[in-house]
């Protein structure tokens, strides 16, 4: 049973409310379905709450809005022509390597690769596409420290933007070969935390964010769809629910108390699930809280692979 949430708070006053984000999430529902997109979309197709990212957009700090707007600029190059010489692909997994140490050069943190699943794609969104690379990006940590605030703000869009030409380039790089390839950015019309997921690269924690070994949440991610054949990678254990059920250090530091203390069924799937209604106006209002994602001791610099080895010891105990 779905817990019974409050009318969000918007920071102003609309002439006619949008239909709450926690049921088109589908919070509560128990028969499987893809999302539906409402917020932070590219532009390509009407959101419930688009307004609230005008607003967003709109009251950024200068630099941020200036960032922002560069970001969305160069993913004008996500896609374009295939080479007309396709490069044959004998060995998947050698290929994934090369993949992998191109992305890496490109400027990624790390990488993983999975199949493109239902629940990464939204209602209404024809992927023709078969596989996914998935690239994670570190945050710096000192100037993150600071959120919800103008540096945090800067550095946010800034990795947006450094991993937007990391994805750009390795789509181009595929499309070199002769394999279609498109890169997804920040505001992009897939769903990026279940594909790294699938790839190897995290766990979902409380806080509604990806938690991956390396950098905790400390990071942002972007997605290249190929149909280019690479080896798949397995998805992995760190032990994220092993802390997260007792843990509630975000659910505490949550200005708006957005964070639920339990895992919700979601589109048939029961998983950690953050009230949008609530965080979202009040994320939107601070231009880009992530209070959750500072305060979560995953995301303590150099402090998850000790962690998550600590966590997994434990249960072995047991
Ligand atoms: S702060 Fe604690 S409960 Fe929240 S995501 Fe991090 S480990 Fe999980
Ligand atoms: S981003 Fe802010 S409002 Fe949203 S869940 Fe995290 S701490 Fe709460």
């Amino acid at each position: 049973m779905a817990k019974q949430l409050p009318s969000p708070i918007y920071p102003f006053k609309y002439r006619s409310t949008p239909l709450s984000g926690n049921s088109i999430n589908g919070l509560g529902e128990t028969v499987a379905r893809r999302a539906t997109q409402i917020f932070h979309g590219s532009g390509a197709r009407r959101l419930e709450w688009e307004a609230l990212e005008r607003y967003f957009a709109l009251s950024a700090p200068f630099r941020v809005y200036w960032l922002n707007l560069v970001n969305r600029w160069l993913l004008r190059k996500a896609d374009g022509t295939i080479a007309k010489q396709r490069q044959a692909v004998t060995d998947p997994k050698a290929m994934a390597a090369t993949v992998k140490a191109k992305a890496r050069e490109l400027g990624a943190g790390t990488v993983g690769i999975a199949r493109v699943s239902e629940d990464a794609l939204y209602q209404g969104y024809d992927c023709q596409y078969q596989t996914a690379i998935v690239v994670l990006m570190p945050m710096d940590p000192a100037e993150m420290a600071d959120l919800p605030g103008k540096r945090s703000g800067i550095e946010t869009m800034r990795v947006y933007k450094e991993i937007s030409k990391t994805v750009i380039g390795l789509a181009a790089y595929i499309r070199s070969l002769g394999w279609p390839a498109r890169a997804y950015g920040e505001s992009a019309d897939i769903l990026h935390i279940p594909l790294a997921i699938n790839a190897g690269l995290g766990q979902l924690g409380k806080h509604g964010s990806l938690i991956c070994r390396e950098y905790g949440s400390n990071m942002r991610i972007a997605t290249v769809l190929t149909d280019l054949p690479l080896q798949i990678d397995e998805p992995i254990d760190i032990a994220v629910d092993d802390l997260c059920i007792g843990c509630r250090r975000c659910t505490i530091d949550c200005p708006p108390n957005a964070i639920l203390d339990s895992k919700q069924m979601v589109r048939g799937v029961e998983k950690w699930y953050v009230d949008f209604d609530k965080c979202v106006p009040y994320f939107t209002h601070t231009v880009g809280c992530g209070i959750c994602i500072d305060v979560c001791p995953w995301s303590k610099p150099g402090r998850g692979p000790g962690l998550s080895a600590k966590l997994l010891g434990k249960r072995d105990q047991t």
